[in-house]
C-alpha cells in the first residue's frame, strides 16, 4: 500500500475438535459434505515493488513456511509470475497503484492512494487496451483501475478503502459491478480499518454497500512488505509491514487449481480471517449457519446492516437468520477469546 508512484503511470471432522457424544444429526446437516478450505494471501509485495527488499523467491518460501496453500503476488504496477511449488500455488497478480496528485472530491489527506488489486491475472491473454482516466474524480480513477484489472483477465479488489480515506461507500457503489472484492481487513499498520470520528470503519463501508444492494465480498490481507528482514527494519526504528496477519480461506479441495480458486472467490465461497478459524459456514434458506473452529468463539450476526442475535440449537452450531426482507443480507463476524476474528460473506435468499 505504501508505494508512491504516478498515475501515468459440518459438521466438519476437525482433527482438533473433541469427540462428541453420538447423536442423530438433522437431515439437512447430515446431507452436507464436510468442507475443505484452502488458505490464501491476496496482497503481498516483493522487491519488484520498489518498497520491499525481499526477492520473490524468498517471499514464496516465507509463505510456504507459514502454511499457505496459495498466494497472489501484487507488486506495484508490475506482474510478478513465479512457478508454483508442491503444496503452494503461486498466482500472478498486480497492485494497480494509482497515486493521484489530488482527488475529486478532495479528502482530509493530501494523498490519494487509489489502489486496485488485479488477482489471478491471465498471463496467456493479451490485455485489452483501457483508456487512461480522463479526470481525477475518484470514481474515474477507480473505474480505470477495475477496468484495467479485468482487461488482464483478473478478479478486481478495491484495496484499503480507509488508507488516507481513499474510498467511501458512495465512491465504491458508483464503480462496483460483480464480481468485486473489498479489502475490509487490510492488516497493515496504517490502514485505518476502524475509521475515526468522521469516517466509518471498513466494515461500516461494507454494510452500507450491502444495505444499498451492492454485492461485494470482503477480504482480509497482509499487504506485507517485510519478511526475514522485519527485525532489522524495526531495529532501524522503522515500521515493519509483516505477513500472516490477514488471509482468506477458500472452499476448495486440496490440489485445486487457480481457476477453481478464482471461481470460488468470485461467487463469494470463502471467508476472511485475521486468526479465527471456522470448521464450516453455509448459506441456505435458513440464513447463515456457522460452525466456529473453537467452542468458545462468539458469533455476531449483522442482518440488513444491524446487529442481530445468533441462535444455537446444537453445540458448536450457530444460525444467523435472514431478515424478513428477502432483499436483505445477513453476514457474521466470529470472535475468538483473544480477539482474533473471521468474517463470513454476506448471504441472500436469492
Ligand atoms: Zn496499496
Ligand atoms: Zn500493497
Amino acid at each position: 500500500m505504501r508505494r508512491a508512484g504516478s498515475i501515468t503511470l459440518l459438521l466438519l471432522a476437525a482433527c482438533d475438535r473433541a469427540p462428541m457424544p453420538a447423536m442423530p444429526s438433522p437431515p439437512a446437516v447430515a446431507s452436507l459434505t464436510p468442507s475443505s478450505f484452502l488458505k490464501g494471501q491476496l496482497h503481498l509485495h516483493s522487491n519488484n515493488s520498489g518498497d520491499s527488499e525481499t526477492p520473490p523467491n524468498e517471499v514464496v518460501q516465507w509463505y510456504a513456511d507459514h502454511g499457505y496453500d496459495f498466494i497472489v503476488f501484487t507488486d506495484h504496477n508490475r506482474v510478478t509470475d513465479l512457478a508454483s511449488r508442491p503444496g503452494l500455488l503461486v498466482i500472478p497478480g498486480m497492485e494497480i497503484t494509482l497515486n493521484v496528485e489530488r482527488c475529486d472530491p478532495p479528502g482530509p489527506s493530501p494523498l490519494c492512494p487509489l489502489h486496485v488489486n488485479a488477482l489471478f491475472i491471465d498471463t496467456a491473454q493479451a490485455p485489452a487496451a483501457v483508456p487512461e482516466p480522463a479526470d481525477l474524480r475518484r470514481t474515474t480513477v477507480y473505474g480505470y483501475g477495475i477496468a484495467r484489472a479485468r482487461s488482464l483477465g483478473a478478479l478486481a479488489q478495491i484495496n484499503h478503502p480507509n488508507f488516507h480515506w481513499a474510498a467511501d461507500a458512495d465512491t465504491i457503489a458508483a464503480v462496483a459491478s460483480e464480481p468485486l472484492l473489498l479489502e475490509v481487513a487490510n492488516e497493515a499498520i496504517d490502514s485505518n480499518n476502524d475509521g475515526d470520528t468522521t469516517h466509518p470503519s471498513t466494515f461500516g463501508i461494507w454494510d452500507a454497500l450491502l444495505t444499498a444492494g451492492v454485492r461485494v465480498w470482503g477480504t482480509a490481507t497482509d499487504d506485507a512488505h517485510h519478511y526475514g528482514d522485519a527485525a532489522r527494519v524495526r531495529a532501524r526504528g522503522e515500521l515493519a509491514f509483516e505477513g500472516d496477519r490477514g488471509w482468506v480461506m477458500v472452499r476448495a479441495e486440496p490440489g485445486a487449481n487457480a481457476e477453481q480458486l478464482r471461481d470460488a472467490m468470485a461467487r463469494g465461497d470463502f471467508y476472511a480471517s485475521n486468526g479465527a478459524r471456522l470448521d464450516d459456514v453455509r448459506c441456505d434458506a435458513a440464513g447463515l449457519t456457522i460452525w466456529p473452529g473453537r467452542r468458545d468463539a462468539e458469533v455476531r450476526c449483522i442482518a440488513g446492516g444491524r446487529a442481530a442475535p445468533a441462535t444455537s440449537t446444537m453445540p458448536g452450531e450457530y444460525v444467523c437468520a435472514r431478515a424478513p426482507d428477502p432483499t436483505a443480507y445477513v453476514r457474521a463476524e466470529i470472535i475468538e477469546p483473544q480477539g482474533r476474528r473471521a468474517w463470513a460473506q454476506p448471504c441472500w435468499s436469492h
